[in-house]
């Protein structure tokens, strides 16, 4: 089972990973907790580039190394784990790049989703959990959290409000594949839907 959490900087991406990946292990089943960008060695060198360099690298080329990251992950780690029967819980995937690099930096978003399958051979995940928050909400809570660096400040806010209804819409286009959650509900009501979901697909 191949499970993607979405959603912006904020959103509690990480927390309800967390939780799902402690329900699952404590049930017997095998995880591989992963993410992109930054789930490979190589991975973790792309995503220094496009991170450290951000606002600065091409859009095109912003594009093309979030797709090479992916390739090599789904590649050498994610496809792996399926085919061992594992359930991979992973922090954003391709559809993180069709809302940041489609509708944020404004490229075709059939474009990107195309050049993601590309990259991914066509892999979609069993289910995809998207955390849908207000990106003024999502700063105050990162405000709050005191992360190191607000990552919310490198971009404007209209920005955000442009990847916000990027995933909106690719939630809309695939309703089976996707449980969109208000993530401003408390954690563990999100995590016992997330559950409930993960759950069903489980069988
Ligand atoms: O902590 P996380 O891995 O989510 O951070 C990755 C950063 O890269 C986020 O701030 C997100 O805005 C950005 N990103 C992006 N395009 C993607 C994936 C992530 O701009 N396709
Ligand atoms: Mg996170």
């Amino acid at each position: 089972l191949f499970v993607t959490f979405e959603g912006g900087d904020g959103a509690g991406k990480t927390t309800q990973a967390s939780l799902l990946e402690e329900w699952l292990t404590d049930q017997g089943h095998q995880v591989v907790r992963t993410r992109e960008p930054g789930g490979t060695e190589v991975g973790v060198r792309i995503r220094d580039i496009v991170l450290h360099h951000r606002g600065h690298v091409a859009s095109r080329a912003e594009a093309l190394l979030y797709a090479a990251d992916r390739a090599h992950h789904v590649e050498t780690l994610v496809r792996p784990a399926i085919a061992r029967g594992d359930v991979v819980i992973q922090d954003r995937y391709l559809d993180s790049s069709v809302a940041y690099q489609g509708a944020g930096r404004v490229l075709d978003a059939d474009d990107v989703r195309a050049l993601s399958l590309w990259a991914a051979e066509g892999l979609l995940p069993d289910l995809t959990v998207l955390l849908d928050l207000d990106p003024a909400a999502a700063r105050a809570r990162l405000d709050a959290d005191d992360k190191p660096f607000d990552r919310l400040e490198a971009e404007k806010s209209e920005f955000h409000a442009r990847v916000r209804a990027g995933f909106l819409a690719l939630a809309a286009d695939e309703p089976e594949r996707f449980l969109v959650l208000d993530a401003a509900r408390p954690a563990d009501e999100l995590a016992a839907r997330v559950r409930e979901a993960v759950g069903r697909r489980l069988g």
